[in-house]
């Protein structure tokens, strides 16, 4: 009997210390998980975002970046991190691309996270290096079909989205190139900049300062329409290229088990962010546009990751592009 009276103190002091913990989250800095190389596009969103959500949740937003695979190192290694409300994950498409990218994923997109909240949507830009033969879309395909023995083609791994988007450009015109997998688009940018690497497909919150400066070769944008940030740069689809399109959305997750009430504050923090003046000014000039507020919710990032699986899978195993 007094052990069980114990028992049920020790339950109670617990759970209040839980609950006292909870309601004062945050009480020291938090992570927030980068899966690529630092500088590049998807690290510029997350440290936009973490440097806003410092002032607002009165605790430093650590970024970490943790490379490899595509961006599937970074999401097993947040899976696996503890619930504990201080370790959280940034990721694009290639959270919906990797189910079918990878016959063997040690993680589960849908299963193994809790959903936190969406943030930005970002054009992508098709590029070359400045002195790449070719003014246009349609004279660039016709040199890399003459010469796509000699022609490579940089990403970010298998699951980032300039690997996406150069293996739908290459269905789309019918050659294989050679690929130069790289930790991050920022680094694929310094090879191409560098004259190492021939092509590449990346977001604007990387391009545009490199497009503006005219240091790289612009072929066009992946959008419907075109993007107010680059007015004169053609859509891909309207020079011929039909239907193509990469939007590339961002996700924010936690490991799975992180108490709903933390997920609650790092949703109202992100979306606290997304309304900083600074925040709204950057992403405008890198031509990300902010998801709208009023939708932005954990369970909308959870269906709308389920509808990208679904999108995804089909278009990936048309390629029969897998890794074991
Ligand atoms: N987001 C880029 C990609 O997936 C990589 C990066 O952010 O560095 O290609």
């Amino acid at each position: 009997m007094k052990f069980k009276r114990t028992l049920i103190t020790l339950v109670g002091v617990a759970s209040a210390a839980l609950a006292h913990a909870q309601a004062n989250w945050p009480t020291k800095p938090i992570t927030l998980v980068v899966p690529f190389a630092a500088g590049g596009p998807t690290d510029v969103v997350a440290r936009t975002l973490g440097a806003s959500m410092t002032k607002s949740l009165g605790q430093t937003v650590v970024i970490e970046n943790k490379l490899g695979a595509g961006g599937t190192v970074a999401a097993n290694y947040v899976a696996k991190a503890a619930p504990d409300g201080y370790t959280f994950f940034i990721h694009h498409n290639g959270m919906a691309t990797a189910p079918a990218l990878y016959r063997k994923l040690a993680f589960d997109p849908l299963k193994d996270f809790e959903f936190v909240s969406q943030a930005v949507e970002v054009p992508m830009t098709l590029l070359a290096r400045k002195d790449f033969p070719a003014n246009n879309l349609p004279e660039m395909i016709a040199y890399i079909k003459a010469n796509q023995a000699k022609i490579n083609l940089a990403n970010a791994g298998l699951g980032a989205v300039s690997q996406l988007c150069g293996m739908l450009f290459q269905r789309a015109i019918g050659v294989q190139l050679t690929e130069v997998p790289f930790q991050g688009t920022a680094p694929a940018m310094n090879a191409l900049l560098g004259g190492q690497v021939d092509v590449l497909c990346d977001q604007t919150t990387q391009t545009v300062p490199q497009i503006k400066a005219g240091s790289v070769k612009l072929y066009g944008v992946t959008t419907k329409a075109r993007v107010k940030v680059l007015p004169n740069a053609p859509t891909l689809a309207e020079q011929g290229l039909k239907d193509f399109e990469v939007v590339v959305w961002h996700g924010i997750y936690a490991p799975k088990g992180t108490p709903k009430p933390v997920i609650e504050r790092m949703n109202m923090a992100v979306r606290t962010a997304l309304k900083d003046p600074d925040v709204i000014k950057r992403m405008d000039d890198l031509g990300a546009e902010i998801v709208p507020d009023a939708t932005n919710t954990p369970d909308a990032l959870h269906h709308w990751l389920q509808s990208e699986i679904g999108k995804w899978g089909p278009v990936i195993k048309a390629g029969g592009k897998f890794a074991d």
